[in-house]
């Protein structure tokens, strides 16, 4: 009885799947496990302004966690480093770029969230960081979200920590949307903005980065799960770069690459996070 709703149950989903062609797009249904297999190749999207993360180094490789997370979890899949062409992205640009097939998956500080699960899907979590504040050295007064009255706060544009400050203090504070934090950065250090909010690891890395002239306030107020974006249809590819996740944990390789890039910021080092396999 069980067994035979069950084969219905499949059945319907199959006729449906086949009918909408999985979302629409000319290679809608190509797992990144197929694409990566038969292309040998990658284009991974990457943030590229955030020191010990992502970042674009002088002579146009990229550097940083997120791109030690995306060589490893490419070279499972069986795609060598120097195959994978890194496709800068921002904030606001990740769900759009995977949907559009611009790129084959995103490693960009990216947050799990249920409303991005709308657009793409998410293997990981492989890094858990929280929304913190970065001021000038000398700032005394802000010591944590609960004292941004009045004060002018720089984030980014379709990232979760200005959609928290929009929705849960956008009455005390003035906050200026800018594309990269980068660019909030230099608008601090100018002085035409007093903070910057984001997650606590990208703003360790841009207070190392200026040594002395920046401070993490170290109150962090909220739980970001760092997830690897795919296709949103893509089941096949989410188990893929779990399994590669599962393994990088496993073999030292994901301790050793935050060492590696994140540990010269101070930034206490976390133990690998439980994957959620949903
Ligand atoms: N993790 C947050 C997010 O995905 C903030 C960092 C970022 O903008 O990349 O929105």
């Amino acid at each position: 009885m069980f067994g035979r709703s069950l084969y219905a149950a499949f059945a319907v989903l199959a006729v449906t799947a086949a009918a909408t062609g999985c979302g629409g797009g000319s290679d809608a249904g190509a797992s990144l496990v197929d694409k990566a297999k038969n292309d040998k190749k990658l284009v991974i999207g990457v943030k590229a302004d955030q020191p010990g993360l992502g970042l674009r180094t002088p002579d146009g490789a990229f550097a940083g966690f997120d791109i030690e997370v995306a060589k490893y979890v490419a070279k499972q899949l069986g795609v060598e480093a120097n195959a994978i062409t890194f496709k800068e992205t921002v904030s606001a640009n990740r769900e759009a770029f995977i949907e559009q097939g611009q790129v084959d998956m995103v490693v960009a500080t990216y947050s799990i969230t249920d409303a991005r699960k709308e657009k793409v899907s998410f293997a990981g979590p492989y890094f858990v960081a929280g929304q913190d504040l970065l001021v000038r050295a000398d700032e005394s007064g802000l010591t944590g979200p609960e004292a941004l009255d009045g004060k002018k706060l720089c984030s980014v544009a379709g990232s979760t920590p200005a959609q928290k400050v929009k929705s849960e203090y956008s009455k005390e504070v003035q906050l200026q949307e800018e594309r990269t934090y980068s660019a909030c950065v230099d608008r601090v250090l100018g002085g035409q903005l007093d903070a910057i909010t984001t997650d606590n690891v990208i703003l360790a890395g841009y207070a190392a980065q200026h040594g002395g002239k920046l401070k993490v306030v170290g109150k962090p107020f909220s739980t970001e799960k760092y997830g690897i974006g795919l296709k949103k249809d893509d089941t096949t590819g989410r188990k893929a770069v779990n399994d590669a996740l599962e393994k990088m944990f496993a073999d030292g390789s994901w301790t050793q690459a935050l060492q590696a890039s994140v540990g010269a910021s101070g930034f206490a080092l976390p133990q690998a996070p439980q994957l959620e396999r949903y």
